[in-house]
């Protein structure tokens, strides 16, 4: 009976995942037919280039999400962190410019090495950046997201946080369970995501979030003893 219920229980987070997996791939597809039809309209299709590529990118973003839940060969190289990060610069930016985001970063210089997928970290941030975006609040003014890195005594300190509506008690508490959302379209696999990646790399991830005052989430990547 235990395994019967245990089967049952596997099979409904496999369809509540193809059915997160959908919605979140459908969502974006009507974005592009939309401006495509529309630039078809009025026979200026560069005027909609941007969100169409946008979109797109955004599809890629979902499926990679997939992927990786599944993958386990990463490709970890020792590498120092910041060339990552400052290559990230102009993707978060132009997201944030969008969106009438203030982005703001602060990257501590250091000489010391990581052993990591530059890759998956990346996801990481785009994942962290794609929920701050979704939860922010059209009305709200002065939107922020910020990231600050901070080489300390054997760990590279990520923070990313972000002055948005925050999340309530219970939200918190159940973020840690895979497929947990508050979105009609979300998946919930965003944040256990980034969290299994860190783990990955023998880091720790936290998070921090207050009702009406943001969200932090600060992770740790081990520097290599060189
Ligand atoms: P999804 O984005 O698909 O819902 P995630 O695992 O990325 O899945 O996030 C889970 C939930 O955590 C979200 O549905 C939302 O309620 C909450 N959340 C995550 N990030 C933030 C944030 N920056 N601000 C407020 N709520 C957040
Ligand atoms: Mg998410």
């Amino acid at each position: 009976f235990n395994s019967l219920m245990k089967h049952k229980q596997q099979m409904e987070s496999v369809s509540h995942l193809a059915a997160g997996f959908a919605h979140e791939l459908r969502n974006p597809l009507s974005v592009i037919r939309g401006f495509i039809q529309l630039s078809g309209l009025t026979n200026n299709i560069e005027k909609y280039y941007k969100t169409i590529l946008s979109e797109i990118d955004r599809m890629n973003e979902i499926i990679e999400d997939f992927l990786s839940l599944s993958r386990n060969n990463s490709r970890k190289q020792v590498q120092e962190p910041n060339e990552l990060f400052h290559s990230l610069i102009p993707l978060i930016r132009s997201e944030c410019i969008l969106r009438n985001i203030t982005f703001d970063y602060q990257f501590e210089k250091t000489n010391r090495r990581i052993y990591f997928d530059k890759s998956m970290i990346k996801q990481i941030i785009l994942n962290l950046l794609r929920n701050a975006v979704e939860a922010f609040e059209e009305k709200q003014n002065d939107k922020r997201f910020e990231i600050r890195t901070k080489a300390l005594k054997d760990v590279y300190q990520v923070t990313v946080s972000d002055n948005g509506p925050g999340m309530e008690k219970s939200v918190l508490e159940k973020l840690g369970k895979p497929f947990f959302t508050t979105k009609e379209n979300g998946t919930g696999i965003g944040l256990p995501l980034c969290k299994k990646i860190i783990k990955d790399h023998e880091g720790e991830f936290y998070i921090d979030s207050k009702l009406g005052e943001g969200t932090t989430i600060t992770f740790t990547l081990p520097f290599v003893n060189d």
